[in-house]
């Protein structure tokens, strides 16, 4: 039953089409065929922020969700597959480790498999290898392999879980066209003004460069880092997390493939932030992510083209973001979806999760034309605190170095913590306890791989960790280690694999 007076919403305008507003009306593209009109405005003129190329395991369920055939994406896209994120120098200059998709282990009675493994490392008593030993995804990922899991949970291969590297302009153009079969509507078009109705405040129309007014019921901000609608128009205010996360500039440049296809993206800590480096099958995205109070923007530069694997194919873009979001994604008949809600460093690739995110709740809380406000109000909630725990996560990377070799790493050590991320850390600190909290993004095997990696010993573990024998337990984490080394061993490398099942076709590298 509606509120009194509201009815169906008839008229959906999306504003921007890069890759979040292309999710958007692939997403809700399936609306029209029940009467209800989908329009998307977007900008050539202006274009798209162009990079968001890792992702993380959910994009499979916006996949499945959206009927794609995974191959025929892939191929598409040029991605490749992606098992997890390999951390260089973050702890100390010359380390490395993985964060790798999946679990460790297995459980045993109700004991988490790492309290097994912090048991047997304490013992003394042989030395259990690290954690990623245990993970099939760090594993694969170590020997440069790939597959796809097995539906069974008896094989250990079910245990493997991917995600993808693709170029975010062939995945826009992708969705574009599945939204447009389905009856999306783009209008091509420059927004210069957005009307509002007197009384509600409400958004009523976009007006456009050439004249035209686009009217709606329901409009979906996806104009990126200008937010149009929810920023400019409704004047929801921005909150910075710049004093956790202190970059705010990157510049981006493809590069020439060379060597093997890894299935991981890199992610290496320089001076004054961090280099990603992405592997597409037709080229290798490469970026410096950079705080602009600690180095300038040449020196960056300059160390971005001095890391490059391959020859540069073009010249390096600049980018300029504050980490942080708006107050509400969701105000009146107005929902903010992508960088025009927020934007948190892609150390984690969440973004375009994030935007998934956005438009999987949208669904679920789709209004009419009464916009609940206990709705709304919901919808805030829920996707505010994604926003805070994805923050933390990626707060903990930069806080649980050892590094002082320059101002910004001395700054991100020393620096004070949100309490939510704190009480994580000491309750971590003592008996390796993790938590996921409800609708929490990342599971504590994610949370397990970065504190071990990132050098934060506990100090002790579960004392229900003694549920096996000492011994036991020793054969027990061997049998598990040897399962997991065997699987990786057989399976075929990423580019047979790729070859095998989904090369794209031959394409300009820039
Ligand atoms: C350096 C960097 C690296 C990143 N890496 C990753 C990553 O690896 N993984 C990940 O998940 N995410 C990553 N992201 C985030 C990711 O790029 C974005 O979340 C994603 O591209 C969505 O952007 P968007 O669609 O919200 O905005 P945009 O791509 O900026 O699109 C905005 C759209 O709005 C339109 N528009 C704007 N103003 C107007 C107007 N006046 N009239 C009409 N149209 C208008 C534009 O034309 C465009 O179509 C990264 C971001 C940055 C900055």
């Amino acid at each position: 039953m509606s509120e009194a007076g509201s009815g169906r919403i008839t008229k959906v305008v999306i504003v921007g089409g890069g890759t979040a507003g292309w999710m958007t009306a692939a997403a809700l593209s399936r609306l029209v065929a029940g009467g209800v009109s989908v329009t998307l405005v977007e900008s050539e003129e202006i274009g798209t922020v162009g990079v968001g190329e890792a992702t993380i395991p959910s994009l499979l369920d916006f996949n499945r969700m959206l009927g794609i055939d995974e191959d025929a994406f892939v191929r598409a896209t040029s991605a490749t597959f992606k098992l997890g994120i390999e951390f260089r120098d973050w702890t100390r200059l010359g380390d490395a480790y993985l964060h790798p998709f999946g679990t460790h282990g297995r459980d045993v009675e109700g004991v988490s498999f790492h309290q097994l493994w912090l048991r047997q490392r304490a013992s003394g008593a042989g030395d259990p290898g690290s954690i990623g030993d245990y993970c099939l995804s760090a594993v694969a990922a170590r020997r440069g392999r790939f597959n796809r899991p097995s539906a069974n949970p008896q094989s250990v291969l079910s245990t493997l879980s991917y995600a993808f590297h693709f170029d975010a302009a062939l995945y826009a153009a992708f969705l574009r066209n599945l939204a447009e079969q389905d009856g999306v509507v783009r209008v091509e078009g420059r927004v210069v003004a957005v009307d509002k109705d007197p009384d509600a405040g409400s958004i009523t129309a976009v007006q456009l460069a050439d004249g035209r007014s686009i009217d709606g019921e329901l409009f979906i901000d996806c104009s990126g880092f200008r937010s149009l609608l929810l920023g400019d128009a409704l004047r929801v205010p921005f909150t910075s997390w710049q004093h956790w996360l202190p970059c705010d500039r990157a510049w981006a440049v493809p590069s020439a493939r060379q060597g093997p296809l890894t299935p991981y993206t890199r992610a290496t800590a320089d001076t004054a932030g961090w280099r990603w480096r992405i592997p597409l099958q037709h080229r290798v995205g490469n970026g410096y992510v950079y705080s602009s109070a600690h180095i300038d923007d040449d020196a960056a530069r300059d160390a971005l083209l001095a890391g490059l694997e391959g020859t540069a194919l073009g010249e390096p873009r600049q980018l300029r973001f504050v980490a942080g979001r708006r107050d509400r994604l969701w105000e009146k008949n107005c929902i903010a979806i992508g960088l025009s809600g927020g934007f948190l460093e892609p150390l984690e690739s969440t973004s375009i999760h994030l935007i998934q995110s956005g438009i999987t709740r949208l669904m679920t809380l789709f209004p009419d034309t009464g916009f609940s406000t206990v709705e709304t109000a919901e919808y805030n909630r829920v996707m505010l605190r994604e926003y805070e725990q994805v923050r933390d996560f990626i707060i903990l990377h930069y806080h649980a170095t050892q590094r002082s070799d320059s101002p910004f790493w001395e700054h991100c050590r020393t620096m004070a913590l949100p309490e939510s991320l704190q009480s994580k850390l000491e309750l971590w600190s003592g008996k390796a306890r993790v938590f996921r909290e409800q609708g929490e993004l990342f599971t504590p095997d994610s949370w397990i791989a970065v504190l071990l990696g990132q050098g934060i010993d506990p100090q002790s573990f579960d004392p229900l960790a003694a549920v096996l024998p000492a011994g036991e337990t020793a054969r027990f984490l061997a049998h598990v280690r040897d399962m997991i080394d065997k699987t990786a061993a057989a399976m075929p490398t990423h580019e047979q694999f790729i070859a095998q099942h989904c090369a794209a076709p031959m394409r300009q590298s820039a």
